[in-house]
């Protein structure tokens, strides 16, 4: 219990004042009683974040290690700067991000410091995950405030994100970042009180997410927008499936982080289904951005998926994309369904010339043979 480390993702709804903003603007004065959507995420709820970061101080308290992935930056930037609506321009959401999240910041300094401990911003995009040093650098400067007893917050870095190198959403960039600190537990704070059954009513547990769950979360969120259960399911599937368990529940009700902690009965809990993964094939698995695709034969998905062999030049039947050695890729079956990522031994240049090839004509074909595998089954995860 003492050693577990916990992110903890706090969603832009949970923030959102209803009335009361981070910092009102002279405009915002007389305007508490905003109703529509975007109105009503203006804005910090004050008097919430500061029971959020209690409950979480009390966590600290008993010595375990947490991580926040914060939300909010956008909606406490449109509070300061009296906006109406939700920016649809990306440079203009990049700048009530840039405004809000030092507000938000803040504000987090401010409650922490008053429980006796410091806080750590990281703002990350999908960039800092794929290059495994910067990756590294994350993880060691966590460790670090760790051990400094400060909190790390990190939101995604939204003045520089544009659409190819977003995380995803705060959802996604939580799963990251609890695979990146070995986290025992995620919980993703939101608006509503969990997975909700046909009927309406919370789920209390789920230990697959299969296509009877993802079919509970509503196919329009998945459509339009991040942020819906759709994106919450899927980041918790990646999460459970390298170990971690998983709670969505309602980041509005009353002590919730620690009755969570406490094992009680809130919200919607996710058991983990994977073992956990040593780190590089963590990062391989869940962090690293593949740079192509290798589709091999039925044969060698038998031999990888279930006899815990390498990929060797024989099983592949196609080869897509540019990558060097090293890079992460992926390997589909012949109906180009992913099943396994891992680095390989062998460019795509290479791969073209040696596919399907015997272990022994390898050297004919390229004039030097460095690696019998084509991916080493210890740089290879089974999805
Ligand atoms: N990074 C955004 C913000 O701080 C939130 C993104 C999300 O919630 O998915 O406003």
């Amino acid at each position: 219990m003492k050693n577990r480390t916990i992110v903890i993702k706090i969603g832009t709804k949970v923030m959102a004042s209803s009335g009361k903003t981070l910092v009102p603007s002279a405009r915002d004065q007389d305007q508490s009683r905003a109703k529509s959507r975007d109105e009503a995420r203006r804005g910090i709820d004050k008097d919430r974040l500061k029971s959020i970061v209690n409950n979480i101080a009390d966590v600290l308290d008993r010595g375990m290690k947490v991580v926040i992935v914060t939300s909010g930056a956008i909606g406490a930037g449109m509070g300061l700067l009296g906006l109406k609506k939700r920016p649809i321009k990306l440079r203009e959401l990049q700048a009530a991000a840039s405004i809000g999240q030092s507000a938000l910041m803040q504000l987090y300094s401010h409650y922490f410091k008053k429980r006796g401990y410091l806080v750590g911003q990281f703002l990350l995009t999908q960039e800092d995950f794929n290059d495994r040093m910067r990756y590294l650098n994350i993880k060691y400067t966590t460790q670090t405030l760790f051990h400094h007893k400060a909190v790390p917050i990190i939101n995604e870095n939204d003045t520089v994100s544009t659409e190819e190198i977003k995380c995803g959403d705060n959802d996604r960039l939580s799963t990251l970042v609890s695979d990146l600190c070995h986290a025992d537990l995620l919980i993703i704070l939101t608006d509503v009180d969990g997975l909700l059954n046909e009927k309406g009513d919370v789920i209390d547990f789920v230990d697959d997410i299969n296509s009877k769950v993802l079919r509970l979360a509503k196919s329009s969120e998945c459509e339009f927008g991040t942020g819906g259960m759709c994106s919450k399911l899927e980041a918790i599937k990646r999460a459970t499936a390298s170990g971690i368990e998983c709670v969505v529940a309602n980041g509005k009700a009353k002590d919730v982080i620690i009755d969570i902690v406490n094992g009680g009965k809130v919200g919607t809990r996710f058991g983990s289904s994977g073992a956990k993964l040593i780190a590089r094939k963590r990062w391989i698995a869940f962090s690293s951005n593949p740079k192509g695709t290798i589709i091999v034969d039925n044969g060698a998905k038998d031999a990888l998926s279930n006899k815990n062999k390498s990929l060797l030049a024989s099983g592949i039947v196609e080869v897509d994309g540019d990558f060097v050695i090293g890079d992460v890729i992926k390997i589909t079956d012949k109906n180009l369904k992913e099943f396994a990522r891992g680095l390989a031994n062998y460019s795509s240049f290479e791969l073209l010339k040696i596919k399907g090839l015997k272990t022994g004509q390898v050297k004919g074909a390229l004039g030097e043979k460095r690696e019998d595998e084509v991916v080493h089954k210890n740089n290879l995860v089974i999805l």
